[in-house]
């Protein structure tokens, strides 16, 4: 049986007060995804989607609705997923294979063997020789794959990954976005993906969720039927780039369609 309810939004509601109104982020949000899923979310900017993740990571509390992992609520229990943001959120003060290896070295991993862990990935995304540096001493996109190795040794089955990729120029996208592919199948994570970019949804995922426009609401679900491993070329394939249309029309759509403030 395959395993349907592995991670499970049910009915997620999220409201938040703001000088005396209430704005509601997310209305109603349901979906199920399946162990080891790549599922990227796509929506209009402002829709909710930062939100849902705070939400999944138990960070923020659903005004209503319940979000489960193998049938255990994570509402208000923190710490149950990996989490990354479009701001590499490196530690300053600590070096670069400090930072990779804190999340181990948290849950009491020997720092030999947490460097050992990290080693066969930081050489896979070149960041070998910079171990001892700081942050601050390397470019955006360095940190940016620190941030990613990070999130990748937390250990946590489940990952959010929150537009990791946004702020990248374009070589660097595609080595993280194949680096994020390969070490998914080899590690079998579950990952949500935040994307504004229809392409990278498109080339990354197993399946695509399309939110509306605030209160985000769940329009369409894709499913991506490209073989792996995929590469950029295939985006030109007649069935992937008549998907590609028809996302963007809605996605067009449900932008023309709301006074965007
Ligand atoms: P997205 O990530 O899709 O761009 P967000 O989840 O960041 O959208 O925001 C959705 C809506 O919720 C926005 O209108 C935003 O202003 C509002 N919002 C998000 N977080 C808060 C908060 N902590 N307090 C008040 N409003 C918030
Ligand atoms: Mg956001």
């Amino acid at each position: 049986m395959p395993d349907l309810s592995y991670l499970r939004v049910q009915a997620v509601t999220r409201a938040f007060d703001s000088g005396g109104s209430t704005v509601t982020a997310i209305r109603d949000v349901s979906f199920d995804v399946k162990r080891g899923t790549f599922l990227s979310i796509l929506g209009p900017s402002g829709c909710g989607k930062s939100t849902l993740f705070n939400l999944i990571a138990g960070l923020l509390t659903p005004t209503a609705g319940d979000i489960t992992i193998s049938g255990q609520s994570v509402v208000n229990r923190p710490g149950q997923v990996g989490y990354m943001l479009q701001k590499d959120l490196l530690l300053p003060w600590r070096t670069i294979m400090d930072n990779i290896t804190l999340a181990q070295r948290l849950k009491g991993v020997s720092r030999a063997q947490a460097r050992a862990m990290a080693q066969p990935l930081i050489r896979r995304c070149g960041l070998q020789g910079f171990e001892e540096y700081r942050p601050s001493q390397l470019s955006g996109g360095m940190r940016q794959r620190a941030a990613l190795l990070r999130t990748l040794l937390t250990g946590q089955e489940v990952l959010l990954l929150d537009e990791p990729f946004g702020a990248l120029d374009a070589i660097t996208r595609l080595q993280l976005q194949l680096l994020l592919t390969d070490v998914w199948q080899e590690m079998s994570k579950t990952i949500l993906f935040v994307t504004h970019d229809v392409d990278e949804a498109l080339l990354l995922s197993d399946e695509i969720l399309l939110l509306s426009a605030r209160p985000g609401r769940v329009l369409h679900r894709f499913t991506v039927d490209m073989p792996r491993p995929r590469t950029p070329a295939m985006l030109a394939e007649p069935a992937v780039a008549a998907q590609k249309a028809a996302l963007m029309d809605l996605l067009w759509k449900e932008v023309s369609s709301h006074d965007e403030t």
